[in-house]
């Protein structure tokens, strides 16, 4: 058995229960054989992989707090931080009452070669609860975040650990858990990003995820002779990922014409007028059914299946393993050339495989989203050196980022033989960076 194949299955073994860990550890491992098999011996001796499938920490914590009838309700809180080799942990929290230990060492284990790709100094950590935001009142958003940054301020710090805003953590939330900080702690310091501008925020961090999809979107395209001009998207989710995906694509000439929520998708031949989803979701935080009733012309259906709709360009940004191998045949067979994962780990392995051997252009989440993380260490930087950059520098350094992941990912396919596999470029070129960081720090 290769070594790849030994260290998956310990992880299995040691790891039980946690499924979605197992399948981000398979995507990576599985890429990497090719790296590993050409100095085996080496790695197996410092134990590299098994290092780096073990995270450093797990902190897992009670947070209690008062509803508005004044009961006192209890949920779950975590912090992992899984990997410190080039750089304080960094990743953010997620809010959602899918929220387990699977979930969120899939995500942290994920963000260990996503923050690699940026070439920024930062390593993998991830965190949350599941605690639900939605149909919660702002005092109930604001009594959880106290009760948990008042647990969570322990082992984090601008130099140690610094979360952000994933699924169910916007704004707002990084607003309250922000004050609770800096009352605990007495620090005015660049603990976590995603901040509002008015206290520390960077420009274009709202939009840097959802933009980075774009621009890697566009350096796929253009390498093949191709540009969203003209081409027709669906974009998946309506977040805070999905709605600024939706604005760049459009900008640069392309038409979304389907969205979604957890509860079913809206199409709208004509194009989504974008300022009416914004109001739906950032300002009244209402469902994406309200939308055909707004628009003329749109229709609603309940339920997944939005794959079903014809598209040159798909990009998945709401959730892990939203698009299986059924929607991938139906998006396949309808001509589909680009998929470019704005959200997690969306596409299931056996989609991915297939979508990959029907000659789509496939770009995983690790490289395509990176964008957010990559501002939100601009947003480090600029907060370290107590100063602001306009809009248009900080977009500047995300479109220049962007491209540099393509560069890396390209050339790692490349150099191993495996011209336009964006998922083994994305990994091997994210492990190469961490391993020689771990290798030079000795055991630890
Ligand atoms: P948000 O909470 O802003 O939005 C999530 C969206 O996805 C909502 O519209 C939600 O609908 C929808 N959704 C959730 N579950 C499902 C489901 N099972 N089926 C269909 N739609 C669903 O989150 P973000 O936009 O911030 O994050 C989206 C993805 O992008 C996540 O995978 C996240 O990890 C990833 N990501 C986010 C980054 C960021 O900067 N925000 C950075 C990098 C990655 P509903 O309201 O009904 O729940």
């Amino acid at each position: 058995m290769s070594y790849t194949e030994e260290v998956y299955e310990r992880v299995v073994a040691q790891n039980p229960g946690e499924p979605e860990f197992h399948q981000a550890v398979k995507e990576v491992l599985d890429s990497l054989k090719v790296v590993i098999d050409k100095n085996e011996e080496e790695y197996r001796r410092l134990s590299i992989l098994e290092r780096l499938v073990e995270p450093e920490r797990i902190i897992s914590f009670r947070v209690p707090w008062v509803d508005d009838h004044g009961k006192v309700q209890v949920n779950k809180g975590y912090r992992i931080q899984f990997n410190s080799a080039i750089g304080p942990y960094k990743g953010g929290l997620r809010f959602h009452p899918s929220v387990n230990q699977s979930i969120l060492k899939f995500l942290g284990f994920e963000q260990i070669f996503k923050n690699s790709l940026t070439g920024l100094p930062i390593g993998g950590g991830k965190g949350g609860s599941n605690f639900d935001p939605k149909g919660k009142s702002d005092r109930e958003v604001m009594a959880f975040c106290q009760s948990f940054m008042t647990e969570l301020c322990k082992y984090i710090g601008a130099d140690t650990d610094v979360p952000a805003g994933d699924i169910g953590v916007g704004g707002r939330e990084i607003g309250y858990l922000f004050g609770q900080y800096k009352r605990i702690r007495g620090l005015y310091e660049g603990v976590l990003t995603g901040k509002g501008l008015t206290y520390g925020g960077s420009l274009v961090r709202t939009q840097a995820t959802g933009y980075g999809v774009v621009y890697m979107l566009n350096e796929i395209m253009q390498a093949h002779g191709d540009s969203p001009e003209g081409k027709t998207a669906v974009v998946t989710g309506s977040g805070n990922v999905a709605i600024y995906a939706v604005e760049k694509f459009t900008q640069l000439g392309g038409k979304v014409v389907a969205m979604c929520d957890s509860a079913g998708y809206i199409y709208d031949p004509d194009g989504i007028k974008l300022d009416i989803v914004k109001d739906i979701k950032e300002v009244k935080r209402g469902r994406i059914s309200e939308y055909a009733d707004r628009v003329e012309g749109s229709v609603y259906t309940p339920g997944t299946g939005i794959w079903n709709i014809k598209c040159d360009v798909y990009l998945p940004c709401a959730t892990q393993n939203e698009l299986d191998l059924e929607g991938a045949k139906i998006l396949v067979s309808n001509g589909c050339k680009y998929l470019v994962e704005g959200a997690n780990m969306p596409t299931t392995l056996d989609a991915t495989n297939y979508i990959m051997d029907s000659g789509v252009y496939f770009m995983p989440g690790k490289a395509a989203n990176a964008g957010g993380v990559a501002t939100s260490a601009l947003e480090m930087s600029q907060n370290s050196m107590r100063l602001s950059w306009s809009a248009e520098e900080v977009d500047e350094k995300l479109h220049n980022i962007m491209k540099d992941i393509f560069r890396k990912v390209d050339d790692a396919s490349k150099r191993y033989g495996m011209t336009d596999n964006y998922v083994v470029g994305a990994n091997i070129a994210g492990f190469e960076k961490v391993v020689d960081a771990m290798k030079a720090q000795g055991i630890v």
